[in-house]
């Protein structure tokens, strides 16, 4: 069934106070990655080795340009939740174009009723 204008403004509503709570936001994916060094005697070299790491890698897209960006592990934690709010930011935004353009097309057919 059709939403009422109503009820699409107030779910909209709702989208736009929780958009202005959203924290730090930060785009991107975070990998794992493990190293060998130069260091021949090293436990990166044993059998089976005990390569470095984890170091943790940022890897994220902006205006077309890609980037990556080594993460400390102590700031692993907050990193995981900056990327949270940003894919919440795009889900919420997604879903208020959605609403929106139901709501746009409630308004003109209301008009025309
Ligand atoms: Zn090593």
């Amino acid at each position: 069934m059709a939403k009422t204008i109503r009820a699409l403004e107030t779910e909209i509503e709702a989208i736009k106070r929780e958009l202005v709570s959203l924290g730090d936001l930060r785009p991107g994916s975070l990998s794992k990655q493990y190293n060998v060094c130069g260091n021949p005697n090293c436990r990166c070299k044993e059998d089976p080795p005990r390569k470095h790491g984890p170091y943790y890698q940022l890897s994220f897209t902006r205006k077309g340009r890609s980037g990556t960006q080594f993460i400390k592990k102590a700031h692993v934690a907050i990193v995981k939740k900056q990327m949270k709010n940003y894919s919440r930011l795009r889900r919420l935004v997604d879903r208020w174009i959605e609403l929106s353009m139901q709501l746009c097309q409630r308004r003109m057919e209301q008009e025309m009723g």
